[in-house]
């Protein structure tokens, strides 16, 4: 990687900085967007993997090494720009500008600080692996196959490199990550399998070029084997002496938490709120059960126990669901449904020209089960939104598993939460006012809190016909985000062992077994990210519930999801100070 970003030119600030302060505020706006729009270019020259994972293409040829020296040019780019953003007065500029000011600053403070101090580079070896970037420039059709492959060929000598350079980048391994990148690099591996070279001996480039990509390709296949040979020696020792603990610690957890959810609290208040939610849950769950008793088991004496009878209560209306093959056309009956919902009930304003398109989830994207989102990047914005949802495979037991968890109660909680009000009618809204700083640096908490608010809202404004049976397993469903939260603050911070999570999650949330197991293997190998719906839900329904006090008979619900979804994916906290300033 060449090294000119760092004398990309300073005309801006320096020019800006004066005109500022007495400017109109067309000249401070225009000036901030020269600012996003040269920062923005400079962060993909400077990041060219995440710019292919947005869909920027510009300087795909380019494979940075994760040695020292890229490490101190992150951090000097890190430190030139956020010099940069010191010429702009906050107040002086408009309030979408000024979240994009705070969402760049925070982008590269956190940048900063996952280099010089909380070093993953150092001691998660799966931090490390190429397969991603050339997984998407082989799949993605952004250009004619041949460009595609040149580029490739452009980045595959760097592979050798780049794994030498990761292997003296590892310092400290924990023995959960090291297992984990042994099992991703083993498929960064199958990148450059069978299809890969199906695809060269396909393509119009000439009998040199192809030869070239071959050989190169063996050359960074052994590379890719040589950590993995690595990464198993290191298992070993790791095995005999033991190692860094996956455990991040308090100190680290909270500095993290701080830098990714952006919330009004600490990671220990978060952990604390989940604790007592859970208890509520519980309280409300064991209400409704009793309540629901005698419709679904006659005579026939309660179990003694709260959680007994919950479990028992939540296992027999879980025996509810659509047949196997019948899954697709039920979210594909429901959508329109919860559309005219949100319509006759005044909650939101939908867009009927941008449709979502319910499909079944195409065969590269498969691999886990459910149902997801593709919404289209920033650089593709009249691509179509997409609802996937994967039809069921594997035994009769998989399959009777799988629907007993999407019953059908909760199937219709997934629908909200992917689809409407959720995730697809947040986009919408936030596409409203496009702001590129926003769809890139967003914030994951105000996504994903979101959805999990509009979950409760849409049962609040009774659909699901307000049935304790509705309600119960709707109970059941927000047990599970409440309890990401603890566990992940009770797992880096308070040192969970497998034996309590398990109990946690199979006995306080009634997860099925293979749902607690991989959340146990999830909670290990990262750390904040499942604390980050919790975080978005609680200070969203908070928000909410203190402008209703505020404004008594004038708060409107509507209104109020407007004006909150229209200022894109910004921390709620943000948000927060606009729509309830302090004073
Ligand atoms: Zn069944
Ligand atoms: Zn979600």
């Amino acid at each position: 990687m060449n090294n000119s970003f760092l004398m990309v030119p300073a005309v801006l600030a320096i020019a800006a900085a004066p005109m500022i302060q007495a400017a109109p505020s067309t000249t401070v706006k225009a000036a901030f967007s020269r600012f996003k729009t040269a920062f923005i270019e400079a962060y993909w020259k400077q990041n060219p993997e995440s710019a292919v994972a947005a869909g920027y293409y510009k300087y795909a040829d380019r494979l940075p090494i994760p040695d020292d020296a890229e490490r101190r040019r992150s951090l000097a780019f890190a430190g030139t720009w956020l010099q940069k953003l010191k010429a702009f007065d906050e107040s002086a500029l408009d309030v979408q500008d000024r979240i994009d000011l705070r969402l760049i600053r925070n982008q590269l403070e956190s940048e900063r600080w996952e280099t010089r101090v909380f070093r993953a580079y150092q001691w998660d070896p799966s931090s490390h692996n190429v397969a991603r970037t050339f997984g998407l420039l082989l799949g993605t059709e952004y250009a004619p196959l041949e460009a595609r492959l040149r580029t490739v060929a452009k980045r595959l000598p760097r592979v050798a490199p780049y794994y030498a350079a990761a292997k003296a980048a590892i310092k400290s391994p924990t023995r959960e990550h090291t297992q984990l990148a042994i099992l991703q690099n083993k498929g960064a591996l199958g990148v450059f399998g069978e299809g890969f070279l199906k695809q060269v001996e396909g393509s119009k480039l000439s009998d040199a070029e192809k030869v070239q990509l071959r050989t190169e390709a063996a050359k960074a296949k052994a590379a890719i084997q040589g950590y993995i040979t690595h990464l198993e020696g290191l298992d070993k020792a790791l095995q005999a002496k033991g190692g860094r603990s996956f455990r991040i610690g308090k100190e680290l957890f909270e500095q993290s938490f701080a830098y990714s959810i952006q919330a009004d609290c600490t990671a220990e208040e978060l952990y604390r709120r989940a604790l007592t939610e859970k208890e509520k849950l519980h309280a409300r769950m064991a209400d409704l059960a009793v309540q629901l008793w005698p419709k679904y088991f006659g005579t026939e004496p309660m179990p003694a126990g709260r959680l007994e009878l919950i479990g028992r209560m939540v296992d027999r209306l879980s025996q509810k669901h659509v047949p196997a093959e019948g899954f697709v056309a039920e979210v594909k009956r429901q959508i329109p449904l919860l559309e005219s919902w949100v319509r006759e009930h005044d909650l939101l304003e939908l867009d009927p020209t941008k449709p979502l398109v319910v499909r079944e989830t195409p065969e590269y994207m498969r691999g886990v089960a459910g149902a997801s989102i593709s919404a289209p990047g920033p650089y593709d914005p009249k691509a179509n939104t997409y609802y996937n949802v994967t039809p069921l495979e594997g035994t009769a037991a998989q399959k009777e598993s799988y629907l007993r968890e999407y019953n059908d109660y909760t199937l219709q909680v997934l629908n909200i939460h992917e689809a409407v009000p959720g995730h697809y009618v947040q986009l919408l809204h936030a596409n409203k006012s496009p702001s590129l700083v926003k769809a890139l640096f967003g914030n994951g908490a105000m996504v994903e809190g979101w959805a999990v608010y509009s979950e409760r809202m849409m049962l609040e404004s009774g659909y699901g016909g307000n049935t304790p049976e509705m309600w119960l397993m709707y109970s059941k469903w927000n047990l599970r985000v409440v309890c990401n939260a603890i566990l992940d603050y009770s797992v880096h911070v308070l040192g969970m062992g497998e034996a309590k999570a398990m109990e946690l999650l199979l006995r306080e949330a009634f997860q099925q077994d293979s749902e607690a197991r991989e959340k146990w293997h999830r909670a290990q190998v990262t750390s904040v990210q499942l604390s980050s719906y919790f975080a978005g839900y609680a200070a969203i329904y908070d928000l909410r519930e203190q402008l209703k006090a505020k404004q008594g008979d004038r708060f409107d619900l509507k209104r109020f999801h407007e004006e909150f979804l229209g200022y894109g994916s910004a921390p709620v906290k943000f948000i927060q100070e606009l729509m309830l300033p302090k004073r």
